[in-house]
């Protein structure tokens, strides 16, 4: 699990952040949902340790998963992939530092391109990938060091509405075929009750947890026709 305790944190006069405390139970998906400037994406800069609050403290608790090669890694929402790396140039990428033995590096790069479809895409370079390709591409990479917790932010809200959907349903079938832990952010309430196991709502700016709602459907059944979701979007 990974905690946030009561974190609060100011930029200058500006408070961002008041007493946010929730934990990330292993192999769920927590979805943060709130108000533009609510702080969603400065709470995943201190779950991914790349920013320290003012208030309060974020930890980890028990092992990461034995095989995991970073602990944390992120999905942006505008896919942040090297445009003169392949598809697998990109995911290679990540793997490089880890001094992994051939055999097992390609393994794993066969092994993510497979869970995304983007097996036949390997040789491609990002510009001739579409939107959701290229966030399949970005996912792709943070799958391979097996992470102990995927943050990400937006991921869907740079790519159109019907990509938003096929790559939803990408997302829960990767997660039904072999779950994963990962913190989501969006703005779109509907994108986070597909996805989410909990939903923490961030009210407005200072961002304090207004509302945790759990979801205990898991993710495959709720798939796109569902009739109750679709009278809530
Ligand atoms: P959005 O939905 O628009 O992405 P958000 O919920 O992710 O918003 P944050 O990006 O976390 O919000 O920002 C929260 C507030 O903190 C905003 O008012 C923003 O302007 C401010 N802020 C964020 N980072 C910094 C920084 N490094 N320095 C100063 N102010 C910052
Ligand atoms: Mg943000």
């Amino acid at each position: 699990d990974l905690l946030i305790e009561k974190v609060g944190h100011s930029y200058g006069s500006v408070e961002v952040l008041r007493d946010v405390s929730l934990d990330i139970p292993r192999g769920q998906i927590v979805c943060l949902v709130g108000p533009s400037g609510c702080g969603k994406s400065t709470l995943l800069r201190f779950l991914g340790g790349l920013e320290v609050p003012d208030h309060g403290r974020v930890l980890t608790v028990g092992e990461p998963p034995a095989d995991s090669l970073n602990p944390l890694t992120y999905v942006f929402q505008h896919f942040a992939l090297l445009p003169w790396r392949t598809v697998e140039g990109n995911i290679r990428l990540v793997l490089e530092d880890h001094r992994l033995g051939r055999a097992e590096t390609e393994a794993i790069v066969a092994d993510v391109l497979a869970r995304t479809r983007l097996s036949e895409f390997r040789g491609a370079l990002p510009k001739q990938l579409s939107g959701g390709m290229k966030q399949r591409v970005a996912i792709a990479r943070a799958l391979a060091v097996r992470p102990a917790v995927m943050l990400l932010d937006e991921p869907l809200s740079a790519l159109d509405s019907q990509t938003r959907e096929l790559l939803l349903d990408d997302l829960v079938a990767l997660w039904t075929r072999q779950p994963f832990t990962a913190v989501y952010v969006t703005h779109n309430l509907a994108e986070a009750v597909r996805l989410g196991h909990r939903i923490v709502v961030l009210s407005r700016r200072p961002g304090r947890v207004r509302a945790v709602v759990s979801v205990d459907m898991p993710l495959a059944a709720r798939s796109l026709g569902d009739p109750i979701l679709e009278a809530h979007q």
